[in-house]
């Protein structure tokens, strides 16, 4: 944190800087000067390169940074991005009162991507109960100017939320409406800066006024469906990951003051005069020694440096004993609970209540930890069962969504009532053919033709879902069934190629067979797996391998949908060849990351042939819409396949995630240059390549440990690509949050990787 401006253009009466105990502001310069500005930034690349950081944060703090002006602010921001980036990704942040924000610092902070957030505690009543000038006057309308320009389309990106500190005579339900009209990114709420020394106002005879008051503006946050993020509820949930105030992560914040000497974190401020001062400067003194300063190094020390109150209590992991400050007291020191202990107890209780609308089979998703837990998951490289299980299901979820906006372009209701009925008396056999990796591309076909114009005509795919589902449940049905070029394609199960059907035939199952009547053709159809083509039924010929059988998918007729030629139907000797390469690709799988081998298990399906190309040989491929199949080009050694497999599942599971969360900024037109394609590529698809190497770089990892031939060159060459991947992504800022923290934690993956290795 660098307070460049230890000044301020209001006088809130609750500031920690001026009004609290420590005056130490006073014998300060209103300016950070150039010369500090530089020893800052070079100490803190010194840190950065000295430990390999991949990221840096620093916050541009004051008093009022926005003093500095704005060619004042970009000698600094220019400062800090020549000296800092060429050893670590920079991310740069703002918090400001608001009130000289312009076009011109918006731009600026566009230009050096710099996140601003903006202090408001609230509707008018409440701001301006301490947010106001020197003369008493309302700081409310200017602040939400400032947020009104951070909204605009152009500045968005530099829109980092709000912070609001909270007083329990505001009215929650006015103070929650006020923030959620400024459509912040996040929002943070902060306790009352209070000690036992000078604990918080308590009005009336409520022991917990503040849980008592956040509580219901977390009940009209969680009615609304969490319109936006609340940090402090986030972090307070089961698994929340922690903030400044909450949780045992060791504390990562060091402040840089005007004069150039290190503290620690700004809120220690409020305990007492000088509380925060170490005796260290930037011009004489390493970060890594003012890590060793006592107070920096008890907050390492996550429970073990809490009292024995705070130590032995049931929510520890998740309360960590509050903001250090808060537990300061005469005497004892921060040997204490938090003076907000009882309202601490009671809002954990508050966020238990009200538990996150999704969960998983397994029960321990939570809505607010919901993403960070599954790409924490995923970003191990192979992800676990369970996190595959849901990925499974959230596209289920999305091919039923499309299944029904289909039912309302169908011509008839006999197969959707048909499908209902058969999900009510049959639901596995629904949900085997809903899960084929074509039915979604078929149903987006129908919605779309323009989309794939070289599938050709929509047919209503409903009946013959319906007709497939009736088949594997073993229930008698009829249906009039559309047909494309001679076929009916039943998905999982094969196809019926009747020439002469003409463009619709009425279907009657039956256990084991279909009667088919249509244009010049009436005959009954055994279903029977070793029926020969003569009798018009091509099976679907599937592969044992160790997690089951995986289809080889060379009929339906969606699955052309890879942008390449798919094989048509394999003969049968080459059908058995490719067979037998994918059941030994996957016990290769198995044999060398066996948690890649359980999350190919978990959701992929089949696999298609695509046609061969001389001019390249081998390649693999796998479509948005397709969840659960991966196109290979038939090659016939088993060790090249697996990685092929690997590789491509690696893609499906990413291109499930990317339907439910945006993890590149949407709009992004930016172009990336990474080592493995010759042209600059979309973050998405860098995004893309990254997790796939990655993957890979584990397998040739498990080969080199047990000396296959080339395995250490390929790996060494692999890691290579993903990390220079990832850290090309980190530094292209077109990564969201949850874009930030998957590839965040990819490069660790990395590192893990790279230390396996030695
Ligand atoms: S705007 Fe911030 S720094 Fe300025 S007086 Fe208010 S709380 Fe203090
Ligand atoms: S401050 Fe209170 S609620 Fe928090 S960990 Fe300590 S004892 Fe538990």
């Amino acid at each position: 944190m660098l307070k460049v401006h230890s000044r301020c253009d209001l006088s809130c009466d609750h500031c920690y800087v001026y009004q609290h105990a420590d005056q130490t502001w006073r014998g300060r310069p209103a300016r950070m000067p150039p010369a500090t500005v530089q020893a800052a930034a070079r100490r803190i690349a010194e840190h950065a390169r000295e430990h390999g950081l991949p990221i840096v944060h620093v916050v541009l703090h004051g008093g009022e940074p926005l003093l500095l002006g704005a060619a004042g602010l970009r000698e600094v921001l220019a400062e800090l991005r020549t000296t800092i980036t060429p050893w670590a990704r920079l991310d740069l942040r703002m918090q400001t009162n608001g009130l000289l924000l312009d076009e011109e610092l918006c731009r600026l902070f566009v230009e050096y991507d710099v996140r601003v957030g903006v202090s408001f505690d609230g509707d008018r009543a409440a701001n301006d109960r301490h947010r106001v000038f020197a003369h008493g006057g309302s700081s409310h309308d200017q602040v939400r100017r400032a947020l009104a320009l951070l909204r605009r389309p152009e500045h968005r990106t530099s829109y980092a939320g709000i912070l609001c500190t909270i007083d329990v005579r505001n009215d929650p339900d006015r103070v929650y409406e006020a923030l959620l009209a400024e459509s912040p990114p996040r929002v943070d709420l902060l306790l009352p800066h209070a000690t036992w020394d000078q604990p918080p106002q308590r009005p009336g005879t409520d022991p917990t006024p503040y849980a008592d008051w956040l509580g219901r503006i977390h009940r009209r946050w969680v009615d609304d469906g969490r319109p936006m993020s609340i940090r402090m509820f986030e972090a307070l949930s089961p698994g929340g990951g922690g903030t400044e105030a909450f949780g045992l992560a060791p504390a990562d914040v060091l402040v840089i003051e005007a004069d150039g000497s290190w503290e620690q974190v700004d809120s220690l401020k409020t305990a007492y005069h000088g509380a925060a001062d170490t005796g260290f400067d930037v011009f004489d003194h390493s970060v890594d020694e003012v890590a060793r300063h006592p107070g920096v190094a008890v907050r390492q020390d996550g429970v073990d440096g809490l009292c024995a109150t705070c130590r032995s209590c049931p929510v520890v992991d998740r309360c960590g004993g509050g903001l250090y400050a808060h537990r300061w007291r005469t005497g004892s020191g921060f040997d204490n609970p938090s003076v907000y202990c009882a309202d601490l107890l009671r809002l954990i209780d508050t966020v238990d209540d009200h538990p996150p609308p999704i969960r998983a089979a397994s029960g321990e998703w939570s809505a607010t930890s919901l993403v960070e837990e599954l790409l924490d998951d995923l970003a191990t490289g192979h992800g676990s069962t369970s996190t595959l299980a849901l990925l499974a299901a959230t596209q289920l979820s999305i091919t039923r969504a499309l299944l029904a906006a289909c039912r309302d372009r169908s011509g008839t209701t006999a197969a959707w009532e048909l499908l209902v009925h058969l999900d009510q008396a049959a639901p596995e056999a629904v949900r085997a053919v809903l899960a084929h990796p074509f039915v979604r591309p078929a149903l987006v076909h129908r919605l779309d033709p323009s989309a794939s114009p070289g599938l050709g005509a929509a047919v209503d795919p409903l009946p013959a879902l319906a007709v497939a589902v009736a088949l594997r449940a073993g229930v008698p049905a009829a249906l009039s069934v559309p047909v494309r070029a001679d076929t009916i394609t039943l998905p999982t199960l094969g196809s019926l190629v009747l020439p002469g059907l003409g463009q619709s035939a009425e279907v009657t199952v039956r256990p084991g067979e279909v009667q088919i009547r249509g244009g010049s053709v009436a005959q009954t159809v055994l279903l029977d797996p070793l029926a020969s083509q003569s009798t018009g039924w091509l099976p679907t010929r599937d592969v044992p391998v160790p997690g089951g059988r995986l289809l080889l998918e060379d009929g339906d007729p969606y699955r052309d949908c890879y942008g390449q030629p798919v094989e048509p139907r394999l003969e049968v000797p080459a059908a058995r060849a490719l067979g037998r390469t994918l059941a030994e690709a996957w016990r290769a799988v198995q044999r060398d990351v066996p948690a890649h081998a359980a999350a190919l298990d978990g959701g992929l399906r089949a696999v298609v042939p695509l046609a061969p190309d001389p001019a390249r040989p081998l390649r693999s491929a796998t479509a948005r819409h397709a969840f659960g199949a991966v196109a290979v080009t038939p090659h016939p050694d088993p060790e090249t396949m697996a990685v092929l497999l690997v590789h491509e599942w690696q893609h499906a599971k990413l291109g499930a995630v990317l339907d439910l969360y945006d993890l590149v900024e949407p709009g992004q037109g930016g172009r990336i240059r990474v080592p493995w394609r010759p042209d600059p590529r979309p973050p998405e698809g860098v995004l893309q390549g990254v997790y796939a190497h990655l993957a890979v770089t584990q397998v040739w990892q498990a080969r080199a440990a047990t000396d296959q031939r080339d395995a250490s060159a390929h790996a060494a060459h692999f890691l290579a690509w993903t990390r220079d991947g990832v850290d090309a992504l980190l530094a292209s800022r077109s990564l969201t949050a949850a874009g930030e923290r998957f590839v965040g934690q990819l490069r660790h993956a990395l590192e893990e990787t790279r230390v396996g290795s030695r």
